[in-house]
């Protein structure tokens, strides 16, 4: 059976599949992001993926950002020997194949729409709440990927134009509110404090807000109030329809849905806002891989052309 090479690149982890073209998975691979060197692992993984099978019909690529896909580079923030790296001539080259590349994640939507909670959606918005923030829309079926691929940046959408500088340069950003280092970061200054010996971050937030302790709660709350601002906002300019949330801090669960759902019937107004559905991922990890695979078997054809 015919396949494509999919590939998923974040500052963590570099992963890869061969995935069929009704979204079958016939072989893959995961491995640490290397400090240094991260082309050379990625091409001994594609290796180690496509040993003794067909050869694959084309590559696609999700990789953090920020990048530039009129230029086919990348710059990760959490890759510093990266920096307007040429990682779609890298592969086409390595590989001989027609090669794809979008914002990881734009490919965590774009594998939601066509595998996942997205399914049958004409207006998605798929949000990664996680380290950061990140966002892809997938409308009539096609990811807007905008002038040079940084559209779906929600996590800087601006929920409060008075609130705190975030990192990006901004202020009030929604990642500043909802992120999971700065869920954590509220709670701490708010006077909560991780179980003993266990780490002060979201997934332990998440589990005391599930045991009704007051801070860990309102932590929650407060994050679920500013990815409604958000999610409103979007669903306003796109006519978004359905909302797929993935990421760590998605694993939160009811702590997290529940509030959400109470505080976008609080800021949204407008009717088409109001019916907007927010879903759970159902693909997790694997979204972004499915992804990738969709963008090399919708969009080779014109890689190859350019
Ligand atoms: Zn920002």
């Amino acid at each position: 059976m015919s396949s494509v090479l999919a590939i998923d690149i974040g500052g963590t982890k570099l992963a890869a599949a061969l995935v069929g073209e009704d979204g079958s998975v016939s072989g893959s691979a995961i491995r640490p992001t290397p400090r240094t060197d991260v082309m050379a692992a990625l091409a001994s993984l594609m290796d180690e993926v496509c040993a003794g099978g067909e050869r694959p019909q084309a590559v696609g690529i999700g990789c953090a950002g920020p990048l530039n896909l009129a230029a086919g580079t990348v710059s990760p923030v959490n890759m510093p020997s990266w920096r307007d790296f040429p990682l779609r001539d890298e592969v086409r080259e390595l590989t001989g194949l027609p090669t794809v590349l979008a914002g990881d994640a734009q490919c965590f939507a774009l594998g939601e729409h066509w595998l996942g909670s997205g399914r049958g959606s004409s207006a998605l918005l798929g949000i990664v709440v996680s380290t950061g923030i990140g966002g892809g829309l997938v409308i009539d079926g096609v990811p807007l990927l905008g002038p040079t691929g940084n559209a779906g940046h929600v996590g800087h959408m601006t929920v409060d134009p008075y609130g705190e500088r975030c990192e990006c340069g901004g202020r009030g950003c929604v990642e500043r509110y909802a992120s999971g280092p700065n869920l954590a970061r509220w709670a701490l200054d708010n006077g909560w404090k991780a179980p003993e010996g266990e780490p002060a971050d979201a997934r332990n937030l998440a589990r005391d807000a599930a045991d009704g302790e007051p801070v860990a709660v309102a932590a929650y709350e407060r994050a679920a109030r500013a990815l409604a601002g958000m999610i409103a906002s979007a669903a306003a300019a796109a006519e978004v329809t359905r909302v797929v949330i993935g990421g760590g801090v998605s694993g939160a669960g009811p702590v997290l849905f529940e509030p959400l759902e109470r505080a976008l019937d609080d800021v949204a107004g407008l009717a088409f806002v109001r019916s907007v559905d927010v879903q759970p991922t159902v693909l997790g990890v694997r979204a972004g891989l499915a992804g990738a695979a969709k963008l090399a078997w919708d969009y080779s054809d014109s890689a190859a052309a350019a």
